[in-house]
């Protein structure tokens, strides 16, 4: 079996059981592992600490997959963790109103660099590190057995592979062709979703509640829908009674998309505007026309990976938040998000704080918001906190 010696003093984090061993941290290999391999993570004295799987190529060295020294990493570890993380979603989101959730959330799940999210009868998986990779098969085989899924589809097109060293792929695994698009119900209403080459594994997952949240806010408003992609949040707003919409991204695609969303649920397109946009751009010719909203949401792209890359990040967040609390009438509601990992929630609301400080707009958080339930966050891996949201009312 492979070893690898953590330096004197750097086995701290491992103690504190999180997964993730840094090269900085490693004093050797020994035993020639392959990429993805089982390793036994030890201390300076030789001190047992973890099972983790390999990564040659990668800054993260290694990721654990136990604590446990009598555990075995094979098959039965795979079928445990798996069916560990399915009663996890069983118990939390209620069979009927939604056929679409993250079924395992990487490190959260005692799974890390595995990431499978089902859309009915599909299943979509992301292999993003050379562990889950090195068990692909397994897991393949596991997953379609304990969820009785139809099949699996890969898409495993994702920066993160090449820095593990590892080419893209996107391919069925299990089973045929996914529909393109297949269709998912959440919360009641209707989505078309591009498995193939929508967003992530084909939608936003973890916004679920928090699109239901802007559905039980929507009454009578007249709302700006920033970022919408697919038109996620447009089409709970409108099932919430929204009198009109701005539906505002720069792809023409995802306004296509979200169109067809929206006609799917029998909503009235003529209430929406779909605008094809930069929205740092666009909030600037709505103020300079003078518009005003009773609900702007912002869901913005990642603008930082890192912590490293939070001040330019943050800079992006301040100026489209001032601009959205500038265009909202009083009463008005500013939903926004940032799913930066390098920006903390309270970096996040400091941000916002700033904006409402800078726009000259009294304004009260009512509410924080987060991914789903679906996505949790391992109490040892804070990193996996990565969604963060804010529903701030303007007051005057
Ligand atoms: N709110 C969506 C997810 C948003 S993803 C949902 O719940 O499903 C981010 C979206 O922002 C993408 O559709 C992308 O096309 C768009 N986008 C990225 N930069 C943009 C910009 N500067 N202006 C407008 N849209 C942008």
């Amino acid at each position: 079996m492979a070893v690898m010696r953590i330096r004197p003093g750097r086995e701290k984090s491992l103690l504190r059981r999180h997964p993730w061993v840094f090269s900085g941290a490693v004093a050797k290999v020994c035993g020639d592992p392959q990429a993805g391999e089982t390793v036994r993570i030890e201390a300076s004295d030789g001190s047992f600490l973890a099972w983790g799987a390999y990564s040659p190529h990668s800054q993260i060295q290694a990721r654990v997959w136990t604590w446990d020294e009598g555990e075995k990493v094979d098959a039965g570890f795979f079928r445990r963790r798996l069916c560990a993380a399915l009663a996890l979603r069983q118990a939390l989101i209620p069979a009927g109103e939604t056929s679409a959730e993250r079924l395992v959330h990487g490190e959260s799940d005692g799974l890390p660099g595995l990431v499978v999210d089902r859309y009915g009868d599909t299943l979509v998986a992301q292999f993003l590190s050379s562990g889950s990779e090195y068990w692909r098969s397994t897991l393949a085989d596991l997953l379609v057995e304990l969820s009785a899924a139809e099949r699996l589809f890969e898409r495993s097109d994702v920066d993160v592979r090449r820095l593990e060293g590892l080419p893209e792929r996107v391919c069925p695994v299990r089973g045929d062709e996914p529909p393109d698009p297949l269709e998912i119900v959440e919360n009641g209403l209707r989505f078309q979703v591009g498995v193939r080459g929508g967003h992530k594994t084909g939608c936003y997952l973890d916004q679920r509640r928090n699109r239901k949240r802007v559905r039980e806010l929507a009454q009578g408003r007249e709302v700006l829908d920033c970022f919408c992609y697919t038109g996620g949040f447009s089409t709970y707003a409108l099932a919430g009674g929204a009198t009109a919409v701005i539906a505002v991204d720069s792809s023409a695609d995802a306004l296509a998309a979200a169109r067809a969303n929206i006609e799917l649920n029998g909503f009235p397109v003529d209430k929406v505007t779909f605008v094809e946009a930069d929205v740092f751009k666009y909030l600037r010719t709505l103020r300079d026309q003078g518009r005003s909203f009773d609900m702007i949401i912002l869901d913005p792209p990642k603008f930082a990976q890192t912590a490293a890359q939070a001040q330019r990040a943050a800079r992006g967040y301040k100026d489209i938040n001032l601009l959205a609390l500038k265009l909202l009438r009083p009463g008005g509601m500013l939903v926004t998000f940032s799913c930066s990992g390098g920006v903390t929630a309270d970096l996040f609301q400091k941000i916002v704080a700033g904006a409402a400080l800078d726009s000259g707009r009294e304004a009260l958080i009512v509410e924080h918001l987060q991914q789903g339930p679906d996505h949790p966050v391992a109490l040892n891996f804070p990193e996996g906190a990565y969604l963060k949201g804010l529903v701030v009312r303007v007051s005057s």
